[in-house]
């Protein structure tokens, strides 16, 4: 038997046993093709073939995988050839797969290296950052917009994508509202892209199981720049101060800032001037959108709003008359 069946015979043998979750599909001479899966994402085919003279040249190494990006799978396949080369004179293949096992056990952000790629490219500007931390599984992003900061550290489970990301904060000083809502958004983004919506409407596509951290990571990107400079809707000014230090946190202070179902925000003492006024037909609407105002600090129905404001007009009617009658 020549070298190289002698390495193919012992692969068959070995490789199930020393490479966790393998399966050689095939192994002869002309090829040999390794299907290498610990989750579904985390999953690689490593394909071998041999030159006349191998193994004293270095065995020819093509990576695929229907989940882990081609520049991802292009520096590995580098990575991989100088491995080879480390061997040469000597069986090559089975230390290349253990090499690409190693690679994907200590390196699980592997599973979602396309979108991570979509989401520098796409989202990542000036003083953000995106940091992997492949020892946890998980990344770092921070978005800066001005002096307003958010950061939060978001984990990859291991059976990603079935299974959503989970997210932490890390800092925000945007105020405790608004932390609460990015939190809770993200949260729910991330679940209803692996969970389908309990109340299914007979015309709905069929509930299709998505990636979740980019969704999350573009949540998260725009809701961070968007109320930086975003004006009060009702008197048109920057509704949160140049520097975050002086963020009002007192609920009933007229500067404090309040953000509506549509996702504008308003001053308080705007917003409540605005729903106290008339007219009230139809319920109040944001000027910006035009969608309804819900809020849970003025539940008012029209009916509500508007007798409150006969009644506010009239006791101003009953002061001016009597501020006229002491002038
Ligand atoms: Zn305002
Ligand atoms: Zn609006």
């Amino acid at each position: 038997m020549g070298i190289l069946e002698t390495e193919l015979a012992e692969l068959k043998q070995c490789v199930p046993k020393v490479i966790a979750d393998s399966v050689v599909e095939t192994c002869v001479p002309a090829m040999v093709r390794v299907n290498i899966q610990r989750t579904k994402y985390k999953q690689m085919v490593v394909c071998f073939q041999f030159a006349p003279d191998y193994p004293k040249t270095r065995v020819l190494i093509e990576l695929k995988s229907r989940h882990i990006s081609e520049k991802l799978l292009d520096g590995l396949t580098k990575l991989c050839e100088e491995e080879a080369e480390k061997y040469l004179g000597k069986p090559q293949v089975l230390n290349v797969l253990r090499f690409v096992r190693k690679f994907i056990d200590e390196n699980p952000l592997c599973c979602c290296s396309g979108e991570i790629s979509a989401i520098k490219n796409k989202l990542i500007v000036g003083s953000d950052e995106l940091k992997l931390r492949q020892k946890t599984s998980s990344v770092v992003l921070k978005v800066v917009q001005g002096s307003y900061i958010i950061r939060h550290n978001i984990v990859i489970p291991e059976n990603y994508p079935d299974k959503q990301v989970s997210i932490e904060e890390k800092e925000c000083n945007y105020p405790p509202v608004f932390r609460r809502w990015f939190m809770a958004q993200a949260t729910e983004i991330a679940r209803q892209c692996v969970e389908s919506p309990a109340k299914k409407r007979p015309k709905d596509p069929p509930f299709v199981l998505k990636p979740s951290l980019e969704p999350v990571i573009s949540f998260l990107v725009s809701e961070a720049r968007k109320y930086a400079d975003m004006p009060c809707k009702y008197c048109n000014k920057q509704a949160f101060p140049q520097d975050p230090k002086d963020v009002e946190t007192d609920e009933t202070a007229a500067n404090y800032v309040e953000r509506v179902y549509c996702g504008h925000i308003y001053h308080f003492k705007c917003l409540d001037t605005y729903i106290r006024t008339p007219p009230f037909q139809g319920g109040k609407k944001c000027h910006t959108c035009g969608l309804r105002i819900y809020h849970d600090r003025w539940k008012l129905t029209p009916e509500t709003a508007e007798a409150r404001w006969a009644h506010k007009q009239a006791k101003q009617r009953e002061l001016d008359e009597v501020t006229d009658f002491l002038t």
